[in-house]
């Protein structure tokens, strides 16, 4: 899409440090972080949000989670993995995300 901020940095019309790559998706550092390690897995193809994703996709970051985890610096500790989706659920950037927050301990509820 055109005017999706997600694409452009796919497309490497913005630039980005990519902690991990494949033909499915791209992991990169948030830039405005909210932990001490959060980054983003994205997805390649454009969709909206995790009603809308292509089968597969979701099982593909599964698998591929071990490596992002250990390449992004997560140990034992645990980690936080977020999907927000809409506006309700404080999605900014209509191009599905999965957040990944990890290096302290984090509250709960969230908001
Ligand atoms: P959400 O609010 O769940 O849609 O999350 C969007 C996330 O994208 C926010 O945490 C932003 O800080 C992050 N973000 C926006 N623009 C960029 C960018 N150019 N590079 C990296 N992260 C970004």
């Amino acid at each position: 899409m055109t005017d999706c901020i997600f694409c452009k940095i796919i497309a490497g019309e913005i630039p980005s440090k990519r902690v991990y790559e494949d033909d499915k998706i791209i992991v990169i550092n948030d830039v405005a972080p909210a932990a001490p390690v959060h980054i983003l897995i994205i997805p390649k193809e454009h969709t909206e949000n995790i009603l809308t994703a292509p089968s597969g996709l979701v099982l593909h970051v599964q698998e591929k989670l071990p490596e992002i985890l250990s390449l992004a610096g997560v140990g034992p500790a645990g980690f936080r993995l977020v999907i927000n989706t809409g506006d309700e659920g404080g999605q900014t950037v209509k191009h599905l995300h999965f957040h990944i927050l990890a290096g302290k301990a984090m509250g709960w509820p969230p908001c």
